[in-house]
């Protein structure tokens, strides 16, 4: 007879393990299956490894500033392997912490691929076993899309493969112009490779605030990054020497690897969904409602394979609400609204809520606060960069709606701002609260003069 449990997770990940955890706490048996390394993306090869080397690549900046404080650092020499090494102990690592934590939580874990044969029967393709189940949480994730085939398609390597390439690239082009295109071009430019990226569209990190993309942009290209956009790959070539890329335009650039970032799709492939009856959405992502429910009201779904934030806190705080909501006995919602969310490039990124476009279509009245300035540290070092922050404003209650910075700590300054909207902050909250002087983050409590109002005119 089939074992019988009263959840079945697919997908030992971000969402998938928090929701196990917490069923399990919650009194429910829980079995969860994974097929690759628990832990999923953000830990195996997403924000975790990701965040190692954008450290590593920092370091480059640390050398060269140093100089200006008086410091002689003899000439640094950078090895790849020891940091692919260090970086491979640390995933370890954290892998098995998640076992453990998995285990302690009395979490049966299954090392195997899961697909629904029908709404109650998961099936465990390493043994094909079956295992029944009055609950199914499917937390697969996504997958780096390529794109269409192109000639030449075979060179091309994702996120997946940048973690563990043999060599250091010194020549790389990225397509894409999302985060993770930006984080990997400052991640291969702060380790010494000349980096192209390509994108197709007017500008990199579409959805971000204009001024946001504009002064990255920049900053890219003070480092020496060579941004192109409006162009895309039209075919690779293996040659002597490396390979070949021929752009949409004709231009030929010369590389040693080509990475394309050209967005994730949700995991859904082969998964049992239509045995099952679970609706996906015309995105291709798994449909659900806001308790994370599917079209089949026992399966449920959190994380990148719905498609609705593609972040690790979003889809751990969805598998929690979803353990507490269906044995916990505590319905609970996720606000997709107003999360913080950093960029790792160099500089960093950090926003939340509304950007000045986004804000102006929605709201009457926007008051927009600006500053760009030199950080400190720039004053002794010499280095050419500058920090922008932009704050935008609900006109009417003067509530902060939108917060975008770009440059160092970016992200940490966000995770705090973010707790300010919400609790509803105000621009004269902000005003009132004293400064920390000298810091960056002052300029966020010390913007007096509006740098543009926007006004909705009323309809003719
Ligand atoms: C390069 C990169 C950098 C990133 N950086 C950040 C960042 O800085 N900050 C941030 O918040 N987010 C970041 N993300 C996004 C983050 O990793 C994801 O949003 C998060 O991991 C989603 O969690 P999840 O539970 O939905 O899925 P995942 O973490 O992807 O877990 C899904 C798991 O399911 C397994 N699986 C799939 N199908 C099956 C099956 N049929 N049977 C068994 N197992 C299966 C997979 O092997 C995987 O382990 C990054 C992603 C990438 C790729």
């Amino acid at each position: 007879m089939a074992e019988e449990v009263d959840l079945f997770v697919i997908g030992a990940g971000s969402g998938g393990v928090r929701a196990a955890r917490i069923a399990s706490g919650h009194g429910a048996k829980v079995m969860i299956a994974e097929e690759y390394r628990v832990g999923g993306t953000c830990v195996i090869r997403g924000c975790v490894p990701k965040k190692l080397l954008v450290y590593a690549s920092r370091f480059h900046d640390e050398f060269e500033d140093a100089a200006g404080f008086g410091w002689t650092v003899p000439e640094p020499k950078f090895d790849w392997a020891t940091l692919i090494a260090n970086k491979d102990k640390e995933i370890d690592r954290l892998e098995r912490a998640y076992t453990a934590n998995l285990d302690r939580a009395k979490v049966k874990i299954v090392k195997s691929r899961a697909v629904l044969a029908d709404p109650h029967t998961v099936k465990l393709v390493a043994t094909g076993e079956t295992v029944r189940a009055k609950h199914v949480l499917v937390a697969t994730g996504g997958w780096p899309s390529l794109g269409k085939d192109i000639e030449g398609h075979e060179h091309v390597i994702s996120s997946n493969e940048a973690f563990h390439l043999k060599e250091l690239p010194k020549r790389i082009l990225i397509q894409g112009g999302g985060y993770i295109a930006v984080e990997f071009a400052g991640i291969f430019n702060g380790l010494g490779s000349e980096v192209t990226l390509v994108y197709r569209g007017d500008n990199i990190l579409r959805g971000f605030d204009d001024e946001v993309r504009n002064h990255l942009r920049t900053e890219m290209e003070k480092r020496g990054i060579k941004v192109l956009t409006k162009k895309i790959v039209e075919a690779i070539e293996k040659v002597n020497g490396g390979l070949c890329v021929e752009l949409s335009d004709h231009e030929d650039i010369m590389v040693d690897k080509v990475m394309f970032a050209t967005g994730r799709r949700p995991n859904v492939k082969g998964l049992g969904l239509e045995a099952a009856g679970v609706a996906l959405n015309d995105k291709g992502a798994i449909a659900v409602n806001e308790m994370s429910q599917t079209s089949v009201p026992h399966i449920y779904a959190v994380g990148d394979v719905t498609d609705r934030i593609a972040l690790t806190p979003v889809a751990i705080r969805e598998g929690h609400a979803f353990a507490d909501s269906v044995f916990g006995g505590k319905p609970t919602r996720v606000d997709h609204n107003n999360v913080p969310t950093a960029v790792f490039s160099e500089p960093e990124i950090g926003v939340i809520g509304l950007t000045e476009a986004h804000a102006i279509a929605q709201l009457a009245k926007v008051d927009i606060y600006k500053t760009t300035f030199r950080p400190m540290k720039a004053t002794l070092s010499g280095r050419d960069t500058r920090i922008l922050m932009k704050l935008v404003v609900d006109g009417a209650t003067d509530r902060l709606v939108g917060a975008h910075i770009v440059g160092p700590d970016a992200g940490e300054m966000i995770q705090l701002i973010g707790v300010a909207v919400m609790m509803k902050a105000t621009k004269a909250d902000f005003d009132a609260t004293m400064a920390v002087h000298p810091s960056a983050a002052e300029e966020l409590v010390t913007m007096r003069e509006k740098f543009a109002t926007h006004v909705r005119q009323a309809a003719e």
